[in-house]
C-alpha cells in the first residue's frame, strides 16, 4: 500500500458513489465511508516509516547473515553519547548517530569522536521540532542543507542519510530528501527507551525481535539506554550477531 495506489482507490471509490448517486440517488452520506478510510491510510502511512507509504525507507537488511544494526537519535549528548561510545568499544560494535543540528554546538568533541571512532553518523533535522511535520518542501531543506553544513563543518563529510523525527514521514518531507538526494533510513525494531519505564523492558522488548538484518532504533539521551544497550550487546554476542553500522548492514554509502 503507497500513497499512489491509496489516493487511486479513493479516486475511483468517490467516482462510484457519485455515478450511484446520479443513477440510482444513493445518498451522498456514502462519501463519508471512503473519505474516512483515506484519512486513516494517510495518518497510518506518516506514522509508521516502515509502511514505506509516501517513500521508500529503508528499514532493515533483506538477508540471513547474523548481523544488526544499532541507531542512536537525537545527539550528540555531553552527558550520555561518550557513554554509548565507551559501552560501544568495550564490545567492538559499531552504530550509526543520526545526530540534531542544534545539538552539534558545543558538542563538536562528541562528534569528532563518533567519526574517528569508526561509527557512521546521519542527518535528524536542524531543530527535530514537535510540529516539523508542518513544514513545506522549503522548510525541510533548511532542515537538511543546515544540519549537513555542521557536520561537514566538524568532521569534513557530507551526510547522506536521513532520518525523520519521530519516524513521520510526510508528502514535504519526501520531497525535499528525494531533491537533495538524501537515503531515508528507518527501522525494523523500535526499543521505545524514551518512554520505557526500565531498562529491562527495553531489553527484554529489543532481545524479542532481534534477528539477521535488524535495526534497532535508540535515543543516547538516558541512562536506562546504556543499562539497555549493554544488555543487548551481550546478548548480540552470545547468539553470534555482528554489530555493524547501518552503511554496511545495508551496503550503501553513508557520506558523499
Ligand atoms: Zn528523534
Amino acid at each position: 500500500m503507497t500513497f499512489k495506489s491509496t489516493r487511486t482507490s479513493f479516486i475511483i471509490i468517490i467516482s462510484l458513489v457519485v455515478l450511484l448517486r446520479v443513477f440510482s440517488g444513493i445518498s451522498l452520506m456514502w462519501l463519508l465511508l471512503p473519505g474516512a478510510a483515506f484519512l486513516l491510510a494517510l495518518i497510518y502511512g506518516s506514522a509508521n516509516i516502515q509502511a514505506n507509504f509516501f517513500a521508500p525507507a529503508l528499514c532493515c537488511a533483506n538477508s540471513t547473515e547474523k548481523q544488526i544494526a544499532l541507531s542512536f537519535d537525537d545527539g550528540p549528548n555531553q552527558e550520555y553519547t561518550p557513554q554509548v561510545l565507551s559501552t560501544l568499544a568495550q564490545y567492538g560494535a559499531l552504530a550509526t548517530f543520526f545526530v540534531i543540528g542544534k545539538n552539534i554546538q558545543g558538542n563538536e568533541g562528541i562528534l569528532q569522536r563518533i567519526d574517528a571512532e569508526g561509527h557512521s553518523i546521519g542527518n535528524h533535522t536542524y531543530t527535530h521540532s514537535f510540529f516539523i511535520d508542518f513544514k513545506s518542501v522549503r522548510g525541510f531543506k533548511n532542515e537538511l542543507t543546515q544540519t549537513t553544513a555542521c557536520i561537514f563543518k566538524v568532521i569534513g563529510k557530507r551526510v547522506k542519510l536521513f532520518r525523520p523525527p519521530y519516524g513521520v514521514t510526510t508528502p514535504h518531507l519526501v520531497k525535499a530528501s528525494q531533491a537533495l538526494n538524501y537515503t531515508i533510513v528507518g527501522w525494523n525494531i523500535r526499543s521505545f527507551d524514551t518512554i520505557a519505564n526500565s531498562a529491562q523492558t527495553i531489553v527484554q522488548r529489543v532481545q524479542s525481535q532481534i534477528k539477521p538484518g535488524a535495526i534497532i532504533l535508540f535515543h543516547d539521551t538516558s541512562d536506562k539506554t546504556i543499562q539497555a544497550l549493554k544488555q543487548t550487546l551481550d546478548f548480540a554476542k552470545h547468539n553470534g550477531y555482528k554489530v555493524v553500522t547501518v552503511e554496511q548492514l545495508l551496503k550503501i554509502n553513508a557520506y558523499e
